[in-house]
């Protein structure tokens, strides 16, 4: 039987990332026994959460340097939790973190390294699920070599909730961090947008505005800076995560007004992304298939738009509302507004 090991850097008060607790779920599919390892400047936390979750057994690798993710002391606590834990599984969330590591720590290791992995199965020997070609096509994949990092998705698992467990056996790990290893510092964090961060993976819903909004509109004008204000507006009171389609984010290059807070990362789809949130809401946006493809994931979907022939209406949503999204919006801004 295989050892598996749930490997996770803390956050800076401790803790452990949700999706560190999402990989916690992945791991227990894949039927082995679970020993987690931690790394950070502080683990305590962490592994108090993961006892309350029922894990018996945490290494830590707690050092002031590894603060900061590095490229040099990140792969050297990797390495040692792993070695240290005779993992021959690893289950690791995919932060950006673990990701820019990973394949060197498999390589380090003498292990293989698969990513984007969205189930794990015991059944018939370990195996794990990812997608391929834009979410097209599903594949099941084994491995003989050992150890074999697996990168679990965010949002592909449910977090584990803590389950009244007891307090784990804590083993700290020495890393090696020498100077050496600590040449790259960070100074600073620049985001790529310059206005407010509009992409919030862990959000409930996902607000999809599409090219419609800054289009002419029944009285022969666009109403771009009202679409603004009312996009913003949105997102601000519910917590929404935004997305759009290609043509919106594709008008900022062919010179026409554009919402400024809206970025290629925002874009959905088949040359875009593929978000994991429960739900999502579309408006003024077509529903034509190189964009739904990045819908694979959302689990509930509505839409507003003023063609009751749209995309949407074809199987793509499970509610369609035929309406105009700037009536619609203002009134549930204003019912948002009111609750508070
Ligand atoms: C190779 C390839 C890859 C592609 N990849 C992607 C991708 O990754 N993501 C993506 O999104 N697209 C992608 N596309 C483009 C895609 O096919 C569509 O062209 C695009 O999604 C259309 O964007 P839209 O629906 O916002 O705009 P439009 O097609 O212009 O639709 C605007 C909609 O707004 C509605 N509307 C206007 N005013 C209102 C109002 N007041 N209230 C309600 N509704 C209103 C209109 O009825 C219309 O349905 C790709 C295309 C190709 C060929």
């Amino acid at each position: 039987m295989d050892t598996i090991l749930l490997l996770t850097p803390t956050e800076a008060d401790g803790s452990l990332p949700r999706a560190a607790l999402e990989a916690l779920s992945a791991a227990r599919s894949a039927g082995g026994e679970i020993v987690a390892g931690l790394f950070g400047a502080r683990t305590g936390p962490a592994a108090a959460q993961l006892g309350a979750a029922g894990v018996t057994r945490v290494l830590a690798a707690e050092a002031e340097p590894l603060a900061q993710a590095r490229y040099g002391t990140d792969a050297a606590a990797c390495t040692a939790l792993a070695r240290a834990a005779g993992a021959t599984v690893i289950v690791a969330p995919a932060l950006s973190r673990v990701a820019r590591v990973a394949a060197g720590v498999a390589q380090r290791l003498g292990g293989r390294i698969d990513t984007h992995v969205t189930q794990l199965s015991a059944e018939g020997g370990l195996s794990a699920s990812r997608w391929y070609y834009r979410q097209r096509i599903e594949a099941k994949l084994q491995r003989a070599e050992r150890p074999w990092i697996l990168l679990v998705d965010p949002g592909a698992f449910p977090p584990v909730a803590a389950a009244g467990g007891g307090t784990p056996k804590v083993e700290p790990v020495a890393v090696e961090l020498g100077a050496e290893l600590q040449r790259s510092k960070v100074t600073g964090v620049r985001s790529p947008t310059s206005g407010e961060q509009t992409i919030r993976p862990d959000a409930k819903l996902l607000f999809v505005a599409g090219a419609g909004w800054t289009k002419k509109q029944a009285d022969g004008q666009p109403h771009a800076d009202r679409a603004g204000e009312l996009i913003l507006g949105f997102l601000r009171a519910s917590g929404a995560s935004l997305g759009t389609s290609k043509s919106l984010t594709d008008q900022a290059g062919e010179g026409q007004k554009v919402l400024e807070f809206m970025t290629h990362l925002n874009q959905v789809g088949q040359t875009g992304s593929t978000p994991r949130h429960p739900r999502g809401l579309a408006t003024c946006c077509h529903g034509e298939e190189p964009h739904v493809v990045g819908w694979r994931f959302i689990r509930e979907r509505r839409a507003v738009n003023l063609d009751a022939g749209c995309g949407w209406a074809r199987g793509k949503a499970d509610v369609l509302y035929v309406a105009d999204a700037f009536a619609v919006m203002a009134k549930v801004n204003e019912l948002l507004g009111g609750k508070k």
